[in-house]
């Protein structure tokens, strides 16, 4: 055996910071520095650290049931899954435990609602690892040394009239992020998101990072003036416990039956309850700061470098690799979308000096 130097598989690059603890978007590191913190677990801690509503709720379930199976029922499942019908406006919910994993639902859903098969998805998407969800990432490296995947077809984003040539009529299922996260924040028009409900394809919308009002209102494609078949949700909705979610719209039910589909994890007691208290938080109020405070953070990064994005997914585009080790170094936490677009995906809670100190730094480091 060859000696290995860490033992976790080595499929991230190595890190130079340990975090043990956080507060609000603020995270300390195992020397006790402090951070300010706008990568957010990638968009996941979307009420902030240790926030109040899903701690307490997510305690509480840990004081009375864990884990009971999807043979039975639990509370926290069902009333997750009524809140976010509701905030849909009549939809049912499968529970996973990841972002993938919702995906791997929507496309099984798809090709059993089409019995067709096809899956046309964007240049430059992620919808995840799994064989499934790679299968619509249209990203060649992260793809190359796993094909052959399920055959799906890309279209440039924004590209109305490639959307509708590849839309045929083997087509089972679309598969949009309504602002594109990793491929590098680029936000779809209304009128190109529109062409994709234009074939018998169901149409998902993947708000694995763009849902639960990270973009100002609780799904962004209430700003596109769409009602799509199929949404996944995952990232922010348990603030930090695993979830994920399908959700199928009332006009699209039927598809699925007893056996189609399960998951051990999925729907846990924990993460729903948790899932409730975040979607309770996430209301008028606290939309209309996304909103505003995303904006202020856009027009100042815009004098930085191209900016680009929707609420609180914000991506700055610089003639060169983002500066990530230099901004933490600096004591402000971020991640890329592409290596050379900062992307910004702040706890929804952050405060306007929140916001300017964030801006001071990333001036710094970039001047
Ligand atoms: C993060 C992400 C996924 C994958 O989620 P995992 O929980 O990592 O499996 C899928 N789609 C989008 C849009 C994402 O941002």
């Amino acid at each position: 055996m060859s000696a290995v130097a860490s033992p976790l598989l080595p499929v991230y690059p190595p890190t130079t910071v340990t975090f043990v603890e956080g507060d609000g978007a603020r995270l300390v590191d195992d020397t006790g520095r402090e951070y300010l913190d706008f990568c957010a677990g990638i968009a996941v801690v979307a009420l902030g650290h240790r926030h109040p509503a899903p701690l307490a709720a997510a305690a509480e379930q840990l004081g009375k049931l864990w884990h009971a199976s999807n043979l039975f029922g639990t509370e926290p499942q069902r009333e997750l899954a009524a809140r976010l019908s509701e905030r849909f406006g009549g939809a049912q919910s499968f529970f996973c435990n990841s972002g993938a994993e919702a995906v791997e639902a929507a496309v099984k859903y798809a090709r059993k609602a089409t019995r067709k098969t096809g899956i046309v998805a964007l240049e430059g998407s992620f919808h995840g690892r799994t064989t499934g969800a790679l299968a619509a990432t249209g990203q060649p490296a992260k793809r190359a040394p796993f094909e052959p995947l399920l055959p799906a077809t890309f279209v440039p984003p924004n590209d109305v009239a490639a959307l509708e040539a590849a839309i045929v009529g083997d087509t089972a299922l679309v598969i949009l992020e309504p602002v594109m996260g990793e491929g590098g924040v680029v936000p779809l028009d209304a009128e190109f998101v529109a062409a994709a409900f234009g074939g018998d394809a169901l149409v998902c919308l993947d708000e694995i990072q763009t849902g639960v009002g990270r973009t100002g209102t609780f799904f962004c494609f209430e700003q596109l003036g769409v009602r799509p078949h199929l949404v996944t949700m995952a990232k922010g909705l348990a603030n930090g416990l695993p979830v994920g979610a399908l959700l199928v719209a009332d006009e699209a039910a039927g598809a699925f039956a007893p056996g189609d589909h399960g998951s051990t994890f999925g729907g846990n007691p924990v993460a729903c309850a948790a899932g409730c208290a975040v979607v309770d938080q996430v209301d008028d109020a606290l939309l209309a700061s996304v909103d505003r405070v995303g904006n202020r953070l856009l027009q100042s990064l815009g004098t930085l470098g191209r900016a680009r994005g929707r609420g609180l997914l914000l991506g700055l585009e610089l003639d060169r690799p983002v500066p990530v080790q230099e901004l933490l170094e600096a004591g402000l936490v971020v991640s890329t979308a592409t290596p050379n677009v900062l992307r910004l995906t702040p706890p929804l809670t952050v405060t306007d000096a929140e916001a300017d100190e964030a801006l001071a730094i990333i001036r710094e480091v970039l001047a």
